[in-house]
């Protein structure tokens, strides 16, 4: 279990070496009500509210990009260091840079679970106490600042068990963290305490969130809509009800993958990170309940 855990958040950091050294390229794209949505294409997006309140912002980027994220934000907003930072989970893709923003002097907010993740994480780097989250929270949160109401809704047992969404009220904007990627196979950190059910309630309750002009920031993937999230629903109930009956015959891990059952869904939604035979893994330990493999054990060949 904690061999699993270690490698779900080591795996993630692998990535962050590189993401420093090549110098990111920040994609920003405004959205209604002053809300901008900052993408990478390493580490989850960003979504950062400004105006005279300050600046509140969604997820903090890898470890090590602090300074990076604060011009990238300063370039856009005119000063760079927020005044609150939520994060949606605790995966150091979206954490990274809450040590940095700390000394600044942000206030940086999560879910109760990911705090408790953060502390007891066997990370090197997440010993260093201004990691954490100093202000938590359970079911939900509401900001009133900048002429917005922003609700943080955290949604059990999904991506994690920290999740939280952030919907932007007045601008109709939704953050969804890593409860959707967009147009890619899911990663499901069960260790983390995530589950392919609580996924989909995760999108379910998105989808009763959010209108049909409704802008969504994904945590990773484009700028979306409610069509990309019912595209996700229904292609995680498709993909599981292909697998689900596999793993009732008592077929194993290998002999699915060795069938390549989600061929049809490779050419749309495989990624490098959730490649399909990582999908069918997911899959595979959900149906089983075998949930002290991740699906990142997988090789995606
Ligand atoms: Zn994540």
């Amino acid at each position: 279990m904690k061999f699993v855990l270690a490698c779900a958040t080591a795996c993630i950091f692998a990535a962050s070496a590189t993401a420093q050294q090549r110098q990111l390229n920040f994609e920003p794209t405004e959205l209604r009500g002053g809300i901008v949505m900052l993408s990478t294409g390493a580490g989850g997006n960003l979504g950062f509210l400004t105006g005279d309140d300050g600046i509140l912002l969604v997820d903090d980027l890898l470890p090590g990009t602090g300074p990076l994220v604060e011009a990238a934000i300063a370039e856009i907003a005119g000063e760079g260091v927020p005044r609150f930072i939520l994060n949606t989970h605790y995966h150091g893709d979206h954490t990274g840079s809450n040590n940095h923003f700390h000394a600044e002097g942000s206030t940086i907010i999560a879910h109760h679970n990911i705090r408790t993740r953060l502390a007891n994480s066997d990370e090197e780097m997440f010993q260093d106490a201004a990691f954490l989250p100093i202000l938590t929270f359970g079911a939900d949160l509401h900001f009133h600042m900048n002429g917005e109401t922003v609700r943080a809704v955290h949604v059990p047992s999904a991506h994690t068990d920290g999740d939280a969404m952030v919907y932007f009220e007045n601008a109709d904007v939704l953050h969804m963290g890593d409860t959707l990627f967009s147009g890619l196979f899911p990663f499901i950190d069960f260790a983390g305490g995530g589950s392919v059910e609580g996924f989909l309630e995760a999108m379910e309750t998105g989808l009763r969130i959010a209108g049909p002009d409704t802008q969504i920031i994904p945590g990773h993937g484009p700028l979306s809509t409610v069509e990309d999230i019912q595209a996700s629903i229904d292609m995680v109930r498709a993909t599981r009800d292909i697998i689900a009956p596999l793993v009732d015959e008592g077929m194993s891990l290998e002999d699915i993958l060795a069938m390549d059952p989600l061929a049809e869904y490779h050419e749309d939604w495989n990624w490098g990170f959730i490649c399909t035979p990582r999908m069918v893994a997911t899959l595979y330990i959900d149906a089983s309940g075998a949930e002290d493999v991740s699906p990142l054990s997988t090789r995606c060949n």
